[in-house]
């Protein structure tokens, strides 16, 4: 893991050791939990600090920012953030139970005071008061295509504020199929950002969108909708 300092500066991001350290507890607890709970594909050393800890750290965040990360699973990218960016206020959305669980036991054991769980449906928080337009930034990776994503991501962040799609090679067709999801959610493509990390051939992508105008009161639809009819 002593590369992760080195890796993550290139990427602007300065890490002290003791944040060192607490990304190498999380790396050994995230191995140890999916002995028993199938948290990710992912448990090699290398690909943990690469395609967990390094790509969640291309999200370009703001001092002070509230952030939520929908579909989290075991906290990529939001766990990686809050460690990294002490100023940040992370909420970690996921609906899975047992990821959660997880969650809460990496919050209490790293003594993080920037983090939050929320055990939800994105269609139910962005209709909850407490949360619909509570954020300055919603960020997601690998919960689902940009129009459906849009629909949980929009209803969640302040008129002003920003969403980021992690995206793979898919992105720009993602982007324009979006078109119309962006045009109802009132959110507008400020552009596509590639990432290449070290050693992965393929370069990954963040899809940036800004919110310009209030989300209707409908959106989101009622959970599993916007996945059966997507915008
Ligand atoms: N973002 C993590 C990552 O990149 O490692 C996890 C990705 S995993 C493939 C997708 C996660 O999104 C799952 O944990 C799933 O439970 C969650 N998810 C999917 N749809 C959701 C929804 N509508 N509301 C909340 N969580 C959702």
């Amino acid at each position: 893991m002593g590369r992760l300092a080195d890796d993550a500066a290139r990427l602007g991001v300065t890490l002290n050791a003791d944040q060192e350290a607490q990304f190498e507890q999380l790396a050994a607890e995230l191995v140890c939990w999916n002995a028993h709970t199938n948290l990710t594909a992912i448990t090699d050393p290398e690909g943990v600090r690469v395609r967990h800890f390094l790509d969640s750290l291309t999200v370009p965040v703001r001092p002070d920012d509230r952030v939520i990360d929908v579909g989290t699973g075991a906290g990529f990218p939001g766990l990686p953030l809050a460690l990294a960016h002490p100023s940040l206020r992370v909420t970690l959305l996921e609906a899975t139970g047992k990821k959660i669980a997880f969650l809460e036991h990496m919050i209490e054991l790293l003594g993080l005071t920037n983090a939050v769980t929320l055990h939800a449906r994105a269609e139910d928080a962005g209709q909850h008061p407490a949360h619909r337009a509570a954020y300055d930034l919603a960020v997601a990776r690998a919960v689902a295509r940009l129009p459906v994503l849009l629909e949980y991501l929009l209803p969640l962040v302040r008129v002003g504020g920003r969403c980021i799609a992690m995206k793979g090679i898919t992105a720009h067709e993602e982007a324009e199929s979006a078109r119309r999801a962006l045009r109802t959610l009132g959110g507008r493509l400020i552009g596509i950002e590639t990432v290449m990390l070290p050693g992965v051939a393929e370069p990954h992508h963040l899809v940036m969108v800004e919110k310009t105008a209030s989300t209707p009161p409908l959106y989101p639809r009622k959970p599993g909708t916007p996945s059966k009819k997507p915008l």
